[in-house]
């Protein structure tokens, strides 16, 4: 998969992909990704990405032709164009599998009061939102974005299981997870998991993943695969919490 990103703040990224599972799978050939700089897209001799807004008032908007000329630049046949901003889309497991489908991302990262709206309108496949609230950049959005989406990428996370049981992932959240020490300030290790026996391992797992859920985000619950146990687990935690 090919993801570019275009800011103005390409240096954000360095550490970023320079610590992290991302920055592996890139070194790994699993995942490329190019940093790409609006500015240098700016046609005046002071590289100016931004003016004041029509109509006055707020603060500086991004101007679009730096814009459109670097998405014309950077997107590769069928790639698709995401505009990070709080109005889009909200990112969830289902949007970042879905994303996960294309071969070749394009993130726009906005700064100031956003971008001039013609961006949107003429280069923008679908604007992206990683929450009800507002950042300063679109820069720590698009690295939310590349760190979900790389995880779905089969060889990214070493181990399948651990996608594989991630919250969300099945409609449930994640079990608790232990390790050393077995004994912190009186709280134990559950026994089970020193035991050895898979079986009762696998379905304690199954059963907490289910509790949290159910204590946590029981709204989750109405779209999780279940099977006759889970059902019976769960009416059993609903008895004990009325009883
Ligand atoms: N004036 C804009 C508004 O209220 O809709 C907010 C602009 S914000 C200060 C600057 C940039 O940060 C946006 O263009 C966007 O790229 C990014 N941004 C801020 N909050 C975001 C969020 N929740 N999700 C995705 N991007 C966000």
């Amino acid at each position: 998969m090919q993801i570019r990103v275009l800011t103005i703040f390409p240096d954000l990224f360095e550490s970023f992909l320079a610590s992290t599972l991302v920055g592996k799978a890139v070194v790994a050939g699993l995942l490329e990704i190019e940093l790409v700089d609006v500015r240098t897209f700016a046609t005046d001799r002071h590289r100016t990405v931004d003016d004041e807004p029509y109509g006055g008032g707020g603060g500086m908007v991004m101007k679009a032709e730096p814009w459109i000329a670097a998405v014309g630049a950077s997107s590769s046949e069928g790639a698709h164009r995401a505009l990070l901003s709080p109005q889009g889309c909200r990112l969830d497991e289902a949007k970042v599998r879905e994303l996960a489908g294309h071969a070749s991302l394009v993130l726009l990262c906005g700064r100031y009061e956003g971008v001039d709206e013609r961006v949107r309108e003429l280069v923008v496949d679908e604007e992206l939102s990683i929450g009800d609230y507002v950042l300063s950049g679109g820069e720590v959005p698009a690295m939310v974005v590349i760190e979900a989406v790389s995880r779905q990428i089969p060889g990214v996370v070493g181990l399948a299981d651990s996608v594989e049981n991630d919250s969300f992932r099945r409609g449930v959240l994640d079990f608790p997870h232990y390790t050393r020490p077995r004994e912190i300030e009186g709280h134990s290790v559950p026994d089970v998991l020193l035991s050895g026996d898979h079986q009762a391992i696998a379905l304690w797992r199954r059963r907490e993943a289910l509790r949290a859920t159910w204590e946590k985000r029981p709204d989750l619950l109405e779209g999780a695969e279940l099977d006759e146990d889970d059902r019976a687990f769960l009416a059993e935690l609903g008895r004990r919490s009325r009883a």
